[in-house]
């Protein structure tokens, strides 16, 4: 794809979309994947014990624990207000708020000292590990690094987080840019939108790249993949899982069998069932013995790989979510004979809006008697007709957040130009794609307007880029400025 511009403004004018994007994202070319990350990574970290390293310390070397990190401050000031940790041993309590950044030297940069909301600092928590000279911050400030904490994770990566998971600014009133875009003809909107969109492609491109740079085209889309069927909440282990089962080791340990795959995925899953249960019925039973005797071959050669069950969610999933279910999704892309090489390699020959259709027809013929196209879980009721392994939705969600991404990072599919991705297929409109609408269009805006994909992309990338960050009067936003331009 080109350089985007964003042909939203005046006429005859053109905006370079990465001209208008906030600032502070960083890339730590180093380690953690190389994924661009921003201040809110950071102050997600923080704030989430999932994620907060359990052995952070002081730049000066003092242990550091964390008893409150604070409460997220969605208002102008510190990031976080009230927390409360113990320094050193035996610990000393600091009560008071906290300031991230992703440089130390921001500290200054953005004159928090002379600003009389950040006098009740006691924390300045950065990624990189410089110090800033303590006589900048209020007296007694701790400086805390995230950076090395964070690289002795290996399971840590910032591409992990769900930045929207977290709080952001909810807006009663009509936003500014909502005032100014409600004049704008709908389909003028809606090209900008796009363009929003296509940047959000081109950076999922980006990342796919140096992905694709570290661990190889083929491990990269099984990887992203696996992470992807994890959803929300079990993108971490179905990563893990990957990592450990490479993409070579299935292939080779599954010879080609989708059984042999998933018995080998489940059992490293630690959530094959231990026993066989009464109230099953003779297919469940026969199904699971038939895994099983797959798995007794593979655990001696990999016992040492299999995941804690607690690293796993299961509670409260809806059962197409299960990861049980999920998994046998992998074993069929990644297990069976066809899969990316062969299968998906005529699906790319396609134009994209057929790539759903062409990929479901091939689903169904690589496992016409899978045991998961009737059931949703183990021992549960079988369903009259098939059940989709991968429904549309979460399909539309794979083409257009991995595999078009991958396919052009890797090189295996390049758009003719940039109007063929209008074509993809459309996912639903989740949450943030309808705050976001309400945000720039208005409470009652009219939701055509963002009917196709990239336009909900473009929702996602603009809210993502301006208003995650900003607080609810939408004061610092550029997107505004840029508006207000005309
Ligand atoms: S932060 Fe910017 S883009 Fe978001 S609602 Fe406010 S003015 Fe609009």
């Amino acid at each position: 794809m080109r350089t985007r511009v964003w042909a939203g403004g005046e006429e005859g004018r053109v905006w370079e979309w990465r001209k208008v994007r906030p600032a502070g994202v960083a890339e730590d070319r180093e380690g953690l994947d190389e994924v661009p990350f921003q201040e809110r990574h950071l102050r997600c970290v923080w704030f989430d014990p999932a994620y907060r390293p359990m052995d952070l310390t002081t730049v000066d070397g003092e242990p550091v624990i964390v008893d409150q990190p604070g409460r997220w401050n969605l208002e102008a000031g510190p990031d976080f207000l009230d927390a409360r940790l113990r320094i050193g041993t035996p610990g000393r309590c600091l009560n008071g708020d906290v300031e991230l950044h992703i440089h130390p030297e921001d500290w200054i940069r953005h004159e928090h000292g002379a600003d009389s909301r950040y006098r009740r600092v006691v924390a300045h928590v950065t990624y990189y590990e410089r110090r800033v000279d303590p006589a900048c911050l209020p007296p007694g400030t701790v400086q805390i690094a995230l950076r090395g904490p964070l690289r002795k994770c290996p399971s840590f990566s910032f591409e992990t987080l769900d930045l929207t998971a977290y709080p952001y600014a909810l807006r009663t009133v009509r936003a500014p840019c909502a005032e100014r875009l409600a004049v704008w003809p709908a389909e003028r909107v809606a090209g900008f939108l796009e363009t929003a969109g296509l940047e959000r492609l081109s950076q999922k491109t980006a990342r796919m790249r140096q992905v694709i740079g570290l661990q190889g085209a083929d491990q990269a889309l099984y990887e992203e993949t696996l992470a992807a069927l994890g959803y929300k909440s079990n993108r971490r282990p179905f990563r893990l899982l990957a990592q450990r089962i490479s993409r070579r080791l299935l292939a080779e340990e599954s010879q080609g069998d989708s059984d042999r795959a998933y018995a080998l995925l489940c059992g490293v899953a630690g959530l094959l069932p231990t026993a066989i249960r009464s109230e099953w019925d003779e297919e469940t039973r026969r199904y699971v013995r038939r895994i099983w005797d797959h798995w007794w071959k593979f655990q001696a050669r990999h016992s040492a790989l299999i995941l804690p069950r607690e690293a796993w969610c299961l509670s409260g999933l809806r059962p197409a979510n299960h990861p049980l279910r999920r998994l046998a999704v992998a074993a069929l892309m990644f297990g069976s004979p066809g899969g990316p090489d062969d299968e998906w390699s005529a699906v790319f020959r396609k134009p994209v809006g057929d790539w759903a259709a062409n990929l479901t027809a091939g689903w169904s013929r690589m496992a016409p008697e899978s045991y998961w196209r009737t059931r949703y879980g183990f021992g549960g009721q079988r369903a009259v007709a098939p059940v989709a392994l991968l429904g549309p939705d979460r399909q539309a969600a794979w083409i257009v957040n991995i595999l078009v991404p991958w396919a052009m990072a890797a090189g295996r599919w390049i758009p003719a130009e940039d109007a063929e991705l209008r074509d993809l297929p459309v996912e639903e409109a989740n949450t943030l794609v309808k705050q976001a609408a309400v945000n720039l269009l208005g409470a009652d805006h009219n939701p055509a307007i963002y009917r196709s994909s990239l336009c909900r992309q473009g929702l996602i990338q603009i809210f993502s880029d301006f208003c995650l960050n900003q607080a609810a009067d939408c004061g610092g936003c550029a997107m505004r400025r840029e508006l207000e331009k005309g």
